[in-house]
């Protein structure tokens, strides 16, 4: 296998050494898989020429960045993993136009740590900083700062990526591959809008012992442009963190409407909540679940995790809730309640291997449309999402 790569990389970047085939066997969703071989390619060219190289040898290519998706996006069968990690060059910063421009395998950290020397950032935090932004476009991921500067894809300005011919595309439609994890082609490089440093310099935390009165506060505070952070906890939750009796909602501001001003009352109360998820797995609750519910099925879906005792949490701006469950046999119905609600399965986290069988038909329909245009042999991480051809 590793021959039919043979002159397009070091050699010591190819291989097919058992070591490298069980490493890059699962990613953070633990689901697991034999890739053929893993190749780190160090350049778009080098890039370029796998997939032409794959293509030509039909062979299926799975790119991936650090795989830290939980839904077994990178996890692949009988095909060539393509690690981008060592693409992680910044390559542009242009500071008139607020743009910064990296390759697909720099990761949040090292892009953060650049802005913040430059006096700037990219609008845009979870709970740690170890994602590629290739991943984080793959999964269109939603952060802390989603409620007021939207999901990942929507800081993208643009990206160049490569089809299932090794054909390269410059486009500014984040819309055709983001979400898509890594099915309609591989991103090798992208630029991004970023922002002035973003601070939350007050916060309220509002509790209630009423669901519907803080679905009815949500609904005010998602209106209100100076909101940074909005999110949810159930009162368990809540109750793990000190908060108070009854659901929480932990609203940050970029101004000094909130009553808590203090600098390390605030740093305090967002280090203890993106620490619950660590909290609830001692617990028991190891399996992190998701769903996407326009606001007025909150309510269900809050009620839906307490009659199961399970713990829930989330970005509720954009009505991502983020279950913690203890067991795996409630999976399948969370799913199934989630697109009942008139929801979208791929909540935060996206789709891989683990959510297909709750797909929805828009998804499918768009990706077969990609699939078609861009990756019309199905060389790019197969059996993900859906099935194709
Ligand atoms: C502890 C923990 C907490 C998390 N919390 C959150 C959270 O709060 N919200 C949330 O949304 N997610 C969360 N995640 C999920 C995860 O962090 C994201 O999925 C992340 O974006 C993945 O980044 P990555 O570089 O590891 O990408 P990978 O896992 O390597 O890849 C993700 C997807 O993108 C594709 N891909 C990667 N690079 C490219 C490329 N260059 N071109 C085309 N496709 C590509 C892959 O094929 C894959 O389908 C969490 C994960 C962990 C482990």
């Amino acid at each position: 296998m590793k021959a039919v790569l043979e002159g397009i990389m070091t050699p010591s970047y190819v291989s097919d050494e058992d070591v490298d085939l069980q490493a890059y066997g699962f990613d953070a969703s633990g689901l697991r898989g034999v890739p053929k071989c893993v190749a780190w390619p160090g350049d778009a060219e080098q890039v370029r020429r796998t997939i032409v190289r794959a293509s030509q040898s039909k062979i299926s290519l799975v790119p991936r960045g650090f795989g830290t998706n939980l839904v077994g996006g990178t996890v692949a069968q009988n095909a060539v993993v393509l690690d981008l990690t060592r693409m992680g060059r910044i390559l542009r910063l242009d500071r008139r136009n607020a743009l910064v421009t990296v390759e697909a395998g720099c990761s949040l950290h090292k892009l953060q740590r650049f802005l913040g020397r430059q006096g700037m950032a990219l609008p845009f935090e979870t709970v740690h900083e170890h994602h590629t932004v290739g991943g984080l476009m793959g999964v269109n991921q939603c952060g802390f700062l989603s409620v007021a500067f939207g999901r990942f894809s929507e800081l993208v300005h643009e990206y160049e990526f490569l089809d299932g011919t090794g054909k390269l595309h410059v486009t500014k439609d984040v819309g055709l591959l983001g979400g898509l994890e890594g099915c309609g082609g591989v991103v090798v490089q992208m630029t991004l809008k970023v922002h002035k440093p973003v601070r939350v310099l007050s916060m309220d935390v509002v509790v209630s012992r009423q669901l519907h009165e803080v679905v009815a506060r949500v609904e005010e505070l998602r209106k209100v442009p100076e909101v940074l952070r909005l999110e949810f906890l159930d009162s368990f939750s809540a109750d793990i963190l000190g908060l108070g009796e009854g659901y929480v909602v932990l609203v940050g501001y970029e101004d000094e409407r909130g009553r808590i001003r203090d600098e390390g009352h605030i740093a305090k109360y967002w280090e203890d909540y993106q620490g619950l998820d660590g909290v609830l797995s001692r617990k028991g609750f190891v399996l992190r679940e998701d769903g996407e519910f326009p606001l007025g099925r909150m309510y269900d879906a809050v009620a839906w995790c307490e009659e199961r005792k399970i713990p829930v949490r989330g970005h509720v701006g954009l009505g991502v809730l983020l279950p913690m469950f203890g067991e795996r046999s409630l999976q399948a119905e969370w799913y199934r309640f989630v697109r009942d609600c008139g929801g979208d399965v791929r909540g935060a986290y996206g789709i891989g291997l683990k959510k297909k069988p709750f797909v929805g038909r828009e998804v499918k329909e768009r990706l077969k449309d990609v699939k078609e245009r861009f990756d019309y042999h199905n060389v790019f991480n197969p059996g993900k999402i859906m099935e194709y051809r």
